[in-house]
């Protein structure tokens, strides 16, 4: 039942989120935010509009004593080095230096203050930067190849498209009330760098030949998401030319919004309406927004690289470099993004590009130019030679600062990388990605080790533990995790995973990886 008519005939079927995104949209928060909250203080926010902050790209930190963490999109993950800097001021000015790169190729700050976002909001509108709709029940930052533009591994570059989708979503509030958050991708590359099956909708490479030529377009995959019931998503039978992107994630997101469950707030994401219908009854339903489009053609995607770029690596134009460095467990500072800042326009073509693996690229660096910028000091803690497990290791943000964490994530993720590094030999890098709480911001269930927080009682008392999940891969024969039986307390995680790893490498046939 579309959405209207819900409320016409049925509105005891809503959840009561619904009636506060009713009464006032989540956009007009921000307003607020600077006539109002912004003068008068924490105090006065009421709790209807602290459940809206989420539009304006603000939570509150824990503990929930005046302090807010704010996301930023960034649009495929490209920032230029004059966005850079004024994300690394706003750090210094406001978040206490903290930069972190979320998941999905976002900066998080943390530590602002109510009274601070008002310039913040302007800071980041002077350089073409919003947090608006970083957070809420709308179209979130859209992630996207990082190296669109420079990748020789894709089939069409993507930054326009990415754009576009972008400008028709961001502050409409035709689509700021959906159900639930709701999450693009779009890539052009063939290893899947943006993650396509754990999104609400992706486009993702193939080519069909239409009219005897071959035409370069996307594959539509719907319902993907993780949290406590992940879903991959699923590919309709539909291929797209890059001019109907929008149209079609109109149509996609037409049908969220109208048909999508507002009864009960973990069954609101997109997965679950596309579980009910299954794809070919979704597909019907967007040809009838969208009219007709061709069927699928060749789906080019022949891998998944989990966006790693740890290196030094030949773009598509000849003579030039982009360098993968490892940010440790996604977290920098206003200090370094301002060196890379630096460093992008002395040594590259003055762009810093985020990851879905919480990392950073440096672009467009000529061949003669590339070792010199290998000797920054930035880059001998941002390193690309990064050790195994530590550029390897994801994390989200865990109860340092999340109000929704069972158990603290990034010290512990980056203090396990370590040791790991420190007493494991192995021939291959494996990927442990660490969440705090079931809400997988730190996708742990495409990780080659998931660690998902818990508690469990012990003599002493509740302590921190970890369930641990093993196998998880995209692309191909893409599938989540596998939990093992057990809970592991948290200080004695290094030791298990040494012991997990070992076991592995003992037992390995020829050829066998870890996944
Ligand atoms: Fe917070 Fe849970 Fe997300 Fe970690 S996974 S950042 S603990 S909500």
């Amino acid at each position: 039942m579309a959405y209207e008519a819900v409320w016409m005939n049925n509105p005891d079927k809503l959840n009561k989120f619904e009636f506060v995104k009713r009464e006032k949209d989540g956009l007009d928060v921000i307003r607020t935010i600077i006539d109002q909250y912004a003068k008068e203080g924490y105090a006065s926010i009421p709790e209807d509009d602290m459940n809206r902050f989420k539009w304006a790209g603000v939570y509150e930190q824990k503990p929930k004593d005046g302090h807010f963490m704010m996301r930023i999109r960034i649009n495929t993950g490209i920032m230029t080095s004059a966005q850079a800097r004024a994300i690394a001021s706003i750090g210094r000015d406001y978040g206490r230096d903290l930069i972190d790169v979320t998941t999905r190729q976002a900066i998080q700050y943390h530590w602002l203050r109510v009274e601070n976002l008002p310039d913040i909001f302007k800071r980041l509108e002077a350089v073409g930067l919003y947090s608006y709709e970083a957070c809420g029940d709308c179209p979130r930052t859209i992630v996207g190849n990082p190296l669109a533009g420079i990748d020789p591994n894709e089939l069409m570059d993507t930054r326009e498209i990415v754009e576009q989708v972008n400008d028709f979503y961001l502050l409409n509030r035709d689509f700021s009330n959906l159900p639930r958050k709701y999450k693009m991708s779009i890539s052009s590359n063939i290893y899947n760098n943006a993650n396509a099956e754990i999104n609400d909708l992706a486009f993702a490479p193939a080519t069909k030949v239409i009219d005897g030529e071959e035409v370069v377009g996307f594959h539509v995959y719907v319902g993907g998401g993780l949290s406590a019931k992940p879903h991959l998503a699923k590919e309709l039978d539909l291929f797209v030319r890059p001019e109907d992107v929008l149209k079609v994630s109109i149509g996609v997101t037409t049908i969220f919004r109208d048909y999508g469950y507002r009864e009960k707030r973990h069954q609101a994401r997109l997965k679950f309406l596309v579980a009910d219908w299954g794809p070919e009854k979704f597909l019907e339903k967007l040809k009838e927004i969208i009219g007709d489009m061709p069927t699928k053609g060749e789906n080019k995607i022949v891998g998944w690289n989990a966006v790693y770029y740890d290196g030094v690596y030949p773009q598509k134009e000849k003579g030039l470099n982009f360098i993968g460095l490892n940010v440790p467990v996604g977290r920098t500072n206003s200090s370094e993004l301002e060196q890379l800042a630096d460093a992008a326009d002395q040594f590259g073509d003055g762009t810093i590009r985020t990851t879905m693996s919480q990392n950073i690229i440096l672009a467009g660096v000529p061949d003669d130019k590339v070792e010199a910028a290998l000797q920054l000091p930035v880059l001998q803690r941002l390193s690309p030679n990064a050790k195994p497990f530590m550029s390897r290791t994801v994390s989200c943000t865990g109860n340092e600062f999340c109000n929704l964490a069972v158990v603290e994530t990034k010290e512990r993720a980056r203090r396990v990388a370590e040791f790991l590094d420190e007493n494991v030999q192995l021939d291959e890098k494996i990927r442990i990605h660490f969440i705090g709480c079931p809400n997988a911001c730190g996708q742990k269930h495409i990780a080659d080790i998931g660690l998902q927080g818990a508690l469990v009682k012990t003599p002493d008392g509740m302590v921190d533990a970890f369930d641990i999940a093993v196998g998880g891969i995209l692309g191909p024969g893409a599938k989540f995790n596998q939990s093992l039986k057990g809970r592991v307390k948290g200080d004695d995680l290094g030791g298990v995973l040494v012991q997990l790893i070992n076991f592995y490498k003992e037992g390995r046939e020829s050829g066998e990886t870890f996944h």
